[in-house]
């Protein structure tokens, strides 16, 4: 359980794209390269709080979010885990999360409706309520 390769992603649950790592200031966040959608694992969520959200939005600026209107996820790219929707109403947003090792996949629209000027303590929130943390 706690020693989860971080390696290699599976494929996008969103649009069966490949995850490729993108950096983001001093962090590398997995991207889908189809859908623009973020993978993020558990502990990644604390790194990403610290994230410059603009630097996330130009990078999947060369992205196509129209590619992922299916509407249908598949499994967690971790660990093949069941991805479950959790609808965050403050936040306005709806993530998928995987029930077993807490990974979280934002698509892009998720990203577009973090677009807001206190991203980071707006983010944070959603995420730690994800997470159950406080
Ligand atoms: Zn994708
Ligand atoms: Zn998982």
């Amino acid at each position: 359980m706690a020693d989860i390769d971080t390696d290699r992603l599976g494929s996008c649950p969103k649009c069966g794209g490949a995850f490729e790592s993108v950096r983001v200031g001093p962090y590398t966040v997995d991207r889908c390269s189809m859908c623009g959608g973020l993978w993020l694992d558990e502990r990644e969520l604390e790194r990403v709080l610290a994230m410059d959200h603009r630097a996330l939005k130009k990078k999947r600026a060369d992205t196509d979010p129209g590619a992922s209107k299916s509407g249908k996820m598949g499994k967690c790219p971790r660990c093949g885990g069941t991805l479950i929707k959790l609808a965050n109403l403050r936040a306005n947003v709806t993530t998928d999360s995987c029930s077993v090792c807490y990974g979280i996949f934002l698509d892009a629209d998720e990203l577009d409706a973090f677009d807001h000027p206190n991203l980071a303590g707006r983010i944070g929130q959603l995420l730690r309520k994800l997470i159950g943390r406080h």
